[in-house]
């Protein structure tokens, strides 16, 4: 997907400042203004107001002027019009804060279903690992007793975490038997080297 960033102007207000004459042609009531607002937005959807400009031009003499051309009681009345606010500006960046929150929870949840399948190893669970070298690998589950968990190691590490999953093929699990206490499998999971569990559905079987 591209991505855009840009800014883009509003208008949110127009109107004419009352009592004032106009710098060039000293008429008064002929100032009219136009207030926009300028936002960001993310392919289109915006991120958050940014700023304010303002075009001002006489009705009578067509004249435009600069806001900083004007005096300082034009400019003090431009300030203090009253200008409606703009939260749908605001709305990639909730969208982004929302996406955020989402993320850290889904995350927070990944992390809580491991720790609860971690206590109880079943046949077919596959665990993805992180050595102590930097490599990435992952084991199945084959048998567990009482107090025992036998695993077949992956032939295949991964230098990325996220690569594990893509190792985990029957084909690639033949024939490093590994077998751990239950223990050993807890004190795994608390040094960070059991990283992840994905326990396949009831019914998948292995064909090994
Ligand atoms: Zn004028």
């Amino acid at each position: 997907m591209m991505i855009l960033v840009g800014t883009r102007d509003s208008n949110i207000k127009n109107g004419t400042i009352l009592k004032e004459k106009c710098p060039k042609c000293n008429i008064e009531n002929t100032l009219h203004f136009s207030i926009y607002r300028r936002y960001t937005h993310l392919t289109l959807i915006p991120l958050f107001p940014v700023g304010k400009l303002v075009f001002v031009h006489c009705s009578h003499c067509k004249e435009t002027f600069d806001y900083e051309d004007l005096s300082e009681n034009i400019q003090l009345k431009l300030r203090n019009e009253k200008l409606n606010t703009t939260p749908w500006m605001f709305l990639g960046s909730i969208i982004l804060v929302a996406f955020i929150v989402f993320s850290i929870n889904k995350y927070f949840d990944k992390k809580n279903e491991t720790s609860t399948l971690i206590k109880n190893p079943i046949e077919g669970d596959v665990y993805n690992l992180k050595f102590s070298n930097g490599y990435y690998s992952n084991m199945r589950i084959d048998k567990v007793t009482k107090d025992s968990v036998y695993t077949t190691h992956n032939d295949f590490d991964a230098y990325m975490p996220y690569e594990i999953d893509d190792l985990d093929k029957p084909e690639n699990f033949s024939d490093q038997k590994v077998y751990y206490s239950r223990r050993d499998i807890l004190n795994l999971y608390h040094e960070d080297e059991i990283i992840k569990i994905i326990r396949k559905p009831k019914n998948f079987t292995f064909t090994n």
